[in-house]
């Protein structure tokens, strides 16, 4: 209710659809109640019935830019509460003091308003961050502590790693597991009263140092850290671990299917175990939401780690995370991709417990498939060489100029009409000349005829050339009553048609040819240096002409030239007196299996 519908419907099943939907019809939440905003048991006994059938949360760390593999994530959690009836919250998830800032919570919201999604609901809205639930999490430690499920462990972080034994061996319990709670509540106070240096001591949960899952080996749930936090500022020197935090900030939320990737499956039965025990104590209420994990997108020709992402940046290989090449949000809505599909890519890629690859490619596809039915056509000539008609004259005496005029898409009239003028000088793209053909060739070569698309057809005569040798200009002689769109102008049969920019009315442009940023499929696969696989042609500028009626095109608009591919008018740095267009995506694949 809060999205707007993916491109392809309907959409194909999936195991996280089918247990919403058993959910669904068994009424797992029937009885779940929602206060309006976060908060307790308490906080939500005496509400209304929640309204919004499941809940769900998208939940970034704020400490980076969103890449490709969190638009997966996003359409995911957004789609499937849109899907059902739900609502899907965005949550920062802002309990590591050191690392998050402003400008990452900014490009978020941007990020994910960007794709087609909205948190607010009926006029609720739904954004939240888990520093909030600090009050609440330290409430709980309190009461694991009072219930002996939790103690202050005074190990050092070297001994507690020996102690937690490994896959063959059980662990063996700290000399401080034994603490009355009285006590372990004392010290616990001290560490949230800054009476202790960070690392002296944590508080971990009481469960079981011989379970066959390391992660339920009395994992820490609080550590000493004197750190500023950007939205606490000094109240707290103790924070709460990501594993405790997370299933507490779900259940405050009333989130029902909590989707995660599959490095959290191990996870899975602390997060159970953490949210039985506050509900048995009070402190949560049941029905509390539950872990479902799912591979993670993993694309060909990407990387996505942050950090390796911004030595990208600091290296100065690309310019900035919103660099075209980049797998940012920010860097793919630069680049032209548009939400619609990135968000069909991430619905085509699927959703499954075995992870994969999908190819870049997919990406691409999913562009043409969005933009064919939408985006204008334009002739435009990337790398221009000069086309002299030399019998103008004769065929159209003293006229200056012959107005041509084209559909501005060929199936779809309603968008009206693009006009451009055919002169005796003309831009063509250097590539559509040869001077000596190579077979298979049909463009223009002396002796051969081709159709100018849209005006008429000429037949190549020679060229002129500089001193240097190379080709300076192309010279063809008009075919007579061949002016498309006129009776019998097909009379003159050519094998080839290419697309032109008049010299007279041309728009100059840049044009900034992207392509991918790697060579190799898997650049940082297996530890391997992704710097050795750059692709130096992955970004290449040109200073070609535009057809006249583009000059007036708004930033950050598509279009397709013919032959040449979707681009788009540079969000930045275009402007009418220097439009500037960057290459989203070539026609076809160019990158053979
Ligand atoms: P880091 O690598 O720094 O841990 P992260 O990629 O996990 O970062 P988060 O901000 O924690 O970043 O991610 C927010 C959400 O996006 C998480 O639920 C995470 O599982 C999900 N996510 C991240 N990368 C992918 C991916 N490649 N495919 C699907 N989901 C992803
Ligand atoms: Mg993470």
């Amino acid at each position: 209710m809060t999205s707007p519908p993916a491109a392809d419907t309907p959409k194909p099943s999936n195991f996280l659809r089918q247990i919403i939907e058993r959910d669904l019809d068994q009424g797992t939440y029937a009885q779940r109640r929602f206060a309006g905003t976060p908060g307790d048991a308490a906080h939500h006994a005496a509400a209304p019935l929640d309204a919004a059938r499941i809940r769900t949360r998208f939940p970034p760390e704020p400490n980076g830019y969103l890449h490709i593999g969190h638009a997966k994530s996003i359409t995911l959690n957004f789609g499937l509460a849109a899907e059902y009836g739900g609502i899907c919250h965005l949550r920062f998830d802002d309990t590591n003091p050191e690392k998050e800032e402003q400008e990452y919570v900014d490009s978020i919201v941007d990020a994910v308003k960007w794709l087609g999604f909205d948190w607010k609901v009926g006029g609720v809205d739904h954004l939240y961050y888990a520093s909030n639930y600090f009050d609440f999490m330290y409430r709980a430690a309190e009461a694991l502590i009072e219930a002996g499920l939790a103690y202050v462990d005074e190990q050092t972080p070297e001994q507690m790693r020996a102690n937690r034994g490994d896959f063959n061996t059980p662990g063996t319990d700290s000399p401080f597991r034994g603490r009355s709670p009285a006590e372990n509540l004392a010290r616990f106070r001290e560490m949230r009263d800054g009476k202790h240096a960070d690392g002296a001591m944590v508080l971990r949960a009481k469960i079981d140092m011989a379970s066959p899952n390391i992660n339920l080996r009395d994992p820490a749930i609080y550590r000493i850290k004197h750190a500023e936090h950007h939205n606490t500022g000094d109240r707290w020197c103790i924070y709460p671990m990501y594993t405790y935090a997370h299933p507490i900030e779900d259940a405050l939320e009333q989130i029902t299917h909590s989707i995660c990737t599959l490095e959290f499956e191990d996870q899975r039965p602390f997060y159970d175990w953490l949210l039985d025990t506050l509900c048995r104590l009070g402190l949560l209420a049941p029905p509390r939401p539950h872990q479902y994990e799912f591979a993670r997108l993993n694309v060909t020709y990407v990387i996505t780690s942050k950090r390796k992402l911004k030595a990208l940046v600091d290296e100065k290989i690309v310019d900035g995370w919103d660099d075209p090449r980049m797998p940012t949000i920010v860097g793919l809505r630069r680049r032209g991709y548009t939400p619609e599909a990135i968000r069909l890519m991430c619905e085509r890629a699927g959703t499954s417990k075995a992870g994969g690859w999908t190819d870049y490619a997919s990406l691409d596809l999913a562009l043409r498939d969005d933009l064919e039915g939408k985006a204008p056509r334009a002739m435009a000539v990337l790398e221009p060489l000069r086309l002299k008609l030399t019998n103008w004259a004769e065929v159209f005496g003293g006229a200056a100029s012959e107005p041509c005029h084209a559909p501005a898409h060929p199936q779809r009239p309603e968008l009206g009409e693009r006009r451009f003028a055919l002169g005796p000088e003309l831009w063509i793209d250097r590539e559509d000349f040869a001077e000596t053909p190579p077979k298979g060739f049909f463009r223009l070569f002396p002796g051969n005829k081709v159709r100018l698309k849209y005006a008429l057809v000429v037949e190549c005569t020679g060229c002129e050339k500089n001193a240097a040798g190379e080709v300076t200009a192309v010279l063809a002689s008009i075919v007579p009553d061949t002016r498309s769109g006129t009776p019998g102008a097909d009379r003159v049969k050519v094998k080839g048609t290419i697309t032109w920019v008049g010299a007279a009315d041309a728009v100059p442009a840049e044009l900034r040819l992207y392509d991918r940023l790697f060579t190799e499929e898997q650049p940082d696969a297996g530890g391997k240096d992704f710097k050795a696989s750059l692709n130096p042609n992955s970004k290449r500028v040109v200073r070609g002409f535009v057809e006249p009626s583009l000059a007036a095109l708004a930033p950050d608009s598509r279009v397709q030239f013919e032959r040449h591919g979707y681009f788009v008018t540079d969000r930045l740095d275009h402007g009418a007196a220097a439009p500037v267009f960057n290459r989203i995506a070539t026609l076809k694949d160019s990158w053979g299996k």
